[in-house]
């Protein structure tokens, strides 16, 4: 229809002109109509209401007030700089206008004892209020004009309102948009599903969204395109996923050999836990099929995900395929590997599985010879960091791909890997950052998802306490307690890189004084930092890990995956400057053994609203899930992910926390009318398929691996 229209240059657009077409699109990326349509209020003013001056509070807030300037002066401040000072009455009291800027213009424009409306933000000032540059109207203007209710306020940037361009203003250019295209926006979705849903049409949604009409309209036109950007995402997403099991073949691991079931009849430590047995069926449904793998497996720490990820590769290897793990840092890969090493060659050797090591301190005549097993085959398994994605390391086929910790490797590093084979190896991302499934669901919707959503029994739940610095004498106490009963400590301080130096001067300072207060020869303190040589680094590792010193003082690099199940006081520092799901990694590096153990978080006394509920929620909880739902509430998901995939949250309206209900049914429906129509060729589809390939072409930055 007017599609074409909505492709008009913005300066082209009455009132804009080539300054203000360039000042629009480099604030805001408008470029053409169609952007300006697509650019939604962020909030709604009630203009319903009048204020009388006698009404006021120190509330800050925005108001609409009817009366008369009855005298005005400027005020000289010193420095040359003025202001402007109107007395503004109504019958109830008076205030003060102010302006610091555009002072001549406005003072030869202001009239005098006639009938105003100002509206903005009004202050207190001892005992007067006043409003700084109040929007002003004359009443007679204001009664005429069309404007709704509900005045839209607009995204905008410092630069914008600095030459004028305020919300006002593009309200008035939406209005000249709205009339210049007639407002004949085409409909994007099927009649079918505006039925099912009780949606309004479109032009009814983007006309309520700029211009309200009412309360209902406007919550009518939000759920509408909140509805539609995320159905629209969700489709592209699900039909990715669609068409990567139809068209990318998959190796199919149809044996189930020797060495899954002699591991799994003779060489299984444990039983496994009923969520670990889902899983690896879903697993082995994947492998067996002629559809390539893609599959996130979600579980929190400690949940079991090391021998989920063992048998998958051993089905590999009785398929007669290779496969390799990789972990983000050097110690989570030699602790994979050595944990590995421990599963498969307990007691009775009769496994016979070869499995290497390749990370950045191998040496190069073990690579030379790792490089020669991998290429002619006789290598199974390959455990790694980044250094397995290096262009030397070629496999004679590689059939399966972990990678653990997922949210550490970018979507290039994926993509490396996915090169390495012929035909693309399964690929199974194992992540203890538990996302909700909601957001899950849309951001890795070209992911199946696997959830491991219980622990191994006998795990005792970890008590988690809040103290302030000033009781740290108490907390000492305890620690020698605990060191007394045989356990083992850590001790973590925050790095953060923007303060590094001062980080690392709290890190030595807590050294010296715990050394000071756990003196030798009763204690023995160990200390990892990142500033240490790896293989530094790994000694005091190995020397806590075997119980040689009682207490490990450390920054984060101990916050992934380390297994020391003796330790069990976990003493945070500063819990103050970790982020919530930060602290629970942490806390998972104790409570791996028999014993009770616990997790003390330090802090001093002067806290946010947002630390106090950081806080109170690790004390209250255990559960990764409940925490990463307080985290995306407090933090928003665009953080949680970190830049890497915040693209994906560039969300026009939707909000994927607030609006997740929506996102329920939009992945719903967008699964339903794929597999009713996968291409989306039915004529009541269209439409909406236009819509789709439109935004394909955009936006394909949930493009992982391709
Ligand atoms: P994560 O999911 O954090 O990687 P791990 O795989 O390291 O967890 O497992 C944590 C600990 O739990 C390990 O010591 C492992 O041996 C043990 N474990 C895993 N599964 C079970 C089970 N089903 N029963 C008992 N212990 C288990
Ligand atoms: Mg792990």
């Amino acid at each position: 229809m007017n599609m074409n229209l909505l492709e008009t240059p913005i300066e082209y657009l009455k009132g804009v002109g080539p300054q203000r077409g360039d000042l629009l699109r480099k604030e805001l990326s408008i470029h053409k109509y169609g952007d300006l349509l697509n650019l939604y209020p962020n909030r709604y003013i009630d203009r319903t209401r009048y204020y009388k001056i006698n009404q006021l509070t120190n509330s800050n807030s925005e108001v609409q007030i009817v009366g008369k300037i009855i005298h005005i002066k400027t005020v000289e401040q010193g420095k040359g700089k003025s202001r402007l000072v109107a007395t503004f009455v109504d019958e109830t009291g008076q205030m003060e206008l102010v302006w610091f800027q555009g002072q001549k213009w406005i003072r030869e424009s202001l009239k005098l004892n006639v009938v105003y409306v100002i509206f903005g933000k009004v202050t207190q000032f001892g005992a007067t209020f006043n409003m700084a540059h109040p929007e002003l109207e004359l009443l007679e203007t204001h009664k005429s004009s069309l404007r709704s209710a509900m005045q839209p306020v607009y995204p905008s940037t410092e630069k914008l309102t600095n030459k004028g361009i305020n919300s006002r203003v593009i309200s008035k250019l939406m209005q000249q948009l709205f009339l210049e295209t007639q407002a004949l926006f085409s409909e994007t979705l099927p009649q079918s599903l505006i039925d099912e849903l009780k949606l309004i049409p479109k032009n009814a949604a983007l006309f309520n969204i700029h211009f309200p009409k009412s309360q209902d309209l406007l919550a009518k036109a939000q759920f509408r395109l909140k509805f539609e950007e995320l159905f629209f995402i969700q489709l592209q997403l699900i039909s990715k996923n669609l068409i990567r099991k139809h068209k990318i073949k998959g190796q199919p691991f149809e044996k189930v050999g020797t060495n899954f079931t002699n591991f799994y009849n003779n060489h299984l430590p444990f039983e496994l836990t009923n969520a670990q047995k889902k899983v690896l069926k879903e697993i082995r449904n994947d492998l067996g099929s002629h559809a390539q793998m893609n599959r996130l497996l979600q579980g929190d720490v400690g949940s079991g995900k090391t021998i989920v990820a063992l048998m998958c590769m051993l089905l590999a290897k009785d398929n007669g395929f290779q496969s390799c793990l990789m972990a983000p840092t050097e110690i989570l890969a030699t602790q994979h590997y050595n944990g590995l090493i421990e599963l498969l060659n307990n007691e009775n050797k009769s496994l016979n599985i070869n499995i290497k090591l390749l990370t950045g301190s191998t040496k190069t005549s073990d690579r030379k010879l790792l490089h020669e097993e991998l290429e002619n085959g006789t290598l199974d398994i390959l455990i790694g960091t980044h250094a397995v994605l290096e262009d030397k390391v070629q496999f004679q086929n590689l059939g399966l791909a972990i990678i653990d910790e997922q949210h550490r490797f970018g979507v290039e590093q994926r993509s490396k890997l996915w090169r390495k084979a012929s035909i693309p190896p399964h690929v199974l991302v194992m992540t203890a950052t538990p996302i909700p499934r909601t957001l899950a669901m849309s951001l890795y919707g070209d992911l199946d998802i696997s959830v491991i959503d219980e622990l191994p029994p006998g795990r005792k739940p970890i008590q988690t306490v809040h103290r302030y610095d000033s009781h740290r004498l108490q907390v000492w106490k305890f620690l020698k307690d605990e060191i007394a009963k045989g356990r083992q400590i850590y001790i973590v301080y925050p790095l953060i890189q923007e303060s590094e130096k001062m980080d690392f001067k709290d890190l030595m300072d807590g050294y010296e004084s715990i050394s000071r207060d756990f003196p030798l020869p009763t204690y023995s303190v160990s200390m990892v930092h990142g500033k240490m040589k790896p293989a530094d680094k790994e000694a005091e590792m190995k020397r806590f890990a075997e119980g040689k010193t009682n207490i490990m003082i450390a920054t984060t690099v101990i916050e992934v995956g380390v297994n020391v199940p003796n330790a069990s006081v976990m003493v945070i520092e500063s819990a103050e400057r970790f982020g919530l799901s930060q602290l629970h990694q942490l806390r998972g590096r104790v409570g791996r053994g028999a014993d009770q153990s616990y997790c003390i978080l330090m802090t001093g006394f002067k806290l946010s609203e947002d630390t106090k509920t950081r806080l109170e929620t690790m004390v209250r909880t255990n559960d990764g899930f409940e925490i990463a739902e307080v985290d995306l509430k407090l933090r928003g998901p665009g953080d949680i992910m970190g830049t890497q995939q915040s693209g994906v949250l560039n969300l026009q309206i939707a909000d994927l926390v607030k609006d997740r209900d929506i996102l329920q049914v939009a992945r719903h429906i967008a699964i339903r009318i794929l597999k009713e129509d996968p291409s989306m060729s039915k004529p009541e589809h269209v439409k909406m398929k236009e819509v789709f390939i439109e935004l394909t072409k955009k936006k394909n930055i949930w493009n992982y691996i391709s």
